[in-house]
């Protein structure tokens, strides 16, 4: 650690991260309730994991129009955006205009990366030092550090002799990389590989792709915006946002009333039909029991199967593409541009490292239990440790000395996402156990923020300074966030990340809370009108005065 210097700055507000949670936190603190507050950014730019994910393919797959902030209604009426689903560069423009537009870069101090946080219980204050041995106090500390943003790299022996060159994908280079007659080898089949196989594919020599496990896909149908579409979605824009907060995930359409299993058979199919052409996460809200009754599961997974092997020309390929070991959408269900259809090209061929598993990286490439596959790029898209990962790379350490990885050593416990017992006065925007992956992001960033900056506004008025859970709030709502997973599907895919299971030794809970946006939204509200129940509000005076006595806001 970097020696230590003199506290340069005592704010009221800290948030580490600049994408869209950083930003908005940072603008409704300072620009609405008028307190001192500094954003501190490991990257060089706005825009958190869209600052790193600059893969080849790497877009949203949610669409432009509702992938964005809702606050500011001036603020969507003057940006317009390009493509359906926004690509990268798109949507770091975006980000970069909003904090252009809110002059929010005084106010962040970028490539500062957040080594340690400690609480200091007498001062009731967060001490935070930054790698290059910057000290900052404030009295709230806010992590917007986002839920997917600490690569995932496995541990396979070998990987520094490789000859060749290696990324991955979260933590792409800014310059594009060259696959021009190269010979590429990627890892993963998630969202991410998925995006990037058929972009590297047109310009690789020969792409070979590794996968552990076969991945249910929709089509994304991309496209071009038309101006008289964007034109309508500008005027409706009210409607919209209402609808994607009355959702279950955030989306601005709502999932059908009917069971896939009420229908006829020649119904379903047609919807189905409907819902594949046209493409993206609305998929899953063709029927409203596709994530609750393993049998209607069954028939959107069976369609989909019968899908792939209708793409993919070789039946052996296809059987290999076919996922068979989870149901549908109980791993965050990627969308595609020409996915399945790129195993039809030549230059592109599958390996399937569940029955053939890699057993080093060489100099000259990658050994599997079969083959040796000679490489001059290998491609990490293996993913992310997530939820956790982010807020568990800095030594946040609480009341006692507590730290955040011994409270966690069992898996994530919150208060509603939002705050860990032993930890006062700090908010984890879209922390494990709040809606946040399972929804469209910008709506539960939005809701987070505007819950945070009404409870610090709340706690100001009645003079109050320290916030903290209820241990008994945690353990009610750890039972209730698991009661809403095991109503559900979810936990069922063995391997997904909602589960922590793709890196190695973390524990096995499901992070995300499944009850839905909007009841969840519901739930934080009903805490605020109950005086913030399940949190201890209180006014402690500096050592050598009378503490102060335990309160609640109304
Ligand atoms: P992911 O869904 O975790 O997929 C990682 C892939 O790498 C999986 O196929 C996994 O196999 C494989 N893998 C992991 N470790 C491996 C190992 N040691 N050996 C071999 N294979 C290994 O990660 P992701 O694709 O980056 O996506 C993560 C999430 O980011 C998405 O689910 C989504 O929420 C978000 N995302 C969003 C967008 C978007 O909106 N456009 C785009 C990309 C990602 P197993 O399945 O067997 O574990």
């Amino acid at each position: 650690m970097a020696k230590l210097q003199p506290a340069s700055e005592q704010l009221d507000a800290l948030v580490i991260g600049a994408g869209f949670a950083g930003l908005y936190q940072l603008h409704t603190l300072r620009d609405k309730l008028g307190l001192r507050v500094r954003v501190l950014e490991a990257g060089s730019g706005v825009g958190g994991t869209w600052y790193w994910n600059r893969y080849p393919g790497a877009r949203c797959d949610s669409e432009s129009y509702y992938y964005s902030f809702s606050f500011s209604d001036e603020l969507q009426q003057q940006w317009g955006w390009n493509e359906r689903y926004p690509e990268h560069g798109e949507i770091r423009r975006y980000l970069n205009f909003v904090a252009e537009k809110f002059d929010l870069r005084r106010d962040i101090r970028f490539d500062t990366r957040v080594t340690s946080a400690a609480f200091d219980d007498e001062a009731n204050l967060w001490h935070v030092e930054t790698e290059d041995g910057q000290r900052l106090s404030a009295r709230f500390l806010i992590t917007a550090v986002g839920c997917l943003s600490s690569a995932n790299i496995p541990k396979i022996p070998g990987l520094e002799s490789f000859r060749g060159e290696w990324y991955h994908t979260g933590r792409w280079p800014h310059e594009p990389v060259d696959f021009t007659g190269k010979r590429v080898g990627l890892i993963g089949t998630g969202s991410t590989g998925i995006q990037a196989t058929p972009v590297i594919a047109e310009q690789a020599a020969h792409l070979t792709v590794f996968q552990r496990t076969a991945n249910y896909s929709i089509p994304a149908r991309n496209g071009p915006v038309p101006e008289e579409e964007q034109r309508a979605i500008k005027a409706d824009y009210a409607a919209i946002r209402e609808l994607g907060r009355k959702s279950q995930n955030g989306h601005p359409f709502l999932v059908a009333p009917e069971s896939a299993l009420d229908v006829t058979p020649e119904e379903r199919l047609a919807r189905y039909e409907a819902a594949w052409e046209r493409g993206g996460l609305r998929f899953r809200a063709a029927f409203r029991d596709l994530l609750i009754d393993k049998a209607a599961n069954d028939t959107a997974s069976d369609f989909i199967r019968a899908k792939i092997r209708s793409i993919v020309k070789d039946p052996v390929t296809a059987e290999k593409l076919t996922p068979k070991d989870h149901p549908f959408a109980t791993k965050r269900p990627p969308i595609d541009s020409n996915y399945f259809e790129t195993f039809n090209r030549d230059n592109v061929s599958l390996v399937d490292i569940k029955a053939s598993p890699i057993i080093e990286i060489t100099p000259a490439g990658i050994r599997t239990q079969d083959a040796e596959y000679e490489l001059d790029i290998i491609v990490f898209a293996t993913g992310f440790d997530a939820m956790t990962g982010p807020l568990l790379s800095i030594d946040i350490r609480g009341q006692d000395g507590l730290t955040l990885r011994e409270s966690w050593a069992a898996g994530p416990r919150t208060y509603l996402g939002l705050q860990v017992a032993g930890f006062p006065n700090m908010f984890t925007i879209t922390g494990p156990g709040s809606p946040s992956v399972l929804t469209n992001m910008p709506v539960a960033i939005e809701q987070h923020v505007d819950w945070i900056t009404r409870c610090i506004q709340d706690m100001r008025d009645q003079g109050l300074t320290r916030i903290e859970a209820d241990p008994a709030a945690v353990e009610r709502w750890v039972a209730h966030a698991n009661d809403a997973a095991n109503a559900t599907l979810l936990p069922q895919a063995g391997s997904s990340w909602y589960l922590g299971a793709n890196v190695p030794g973390k524990p096995r809970v499901f992070m995300p809370y499944a009850g839905g946006m909007a009841n969840y939204a519901a739930i934080c509200e009903q805490v605020t009108a109950k005086g913030y129940e399940g949190f201890i509000l209180s006014a402690p005076k500096p050592v050598g005065q009378e503490a102060g006595q335990g309160a609640v806001v109304g």
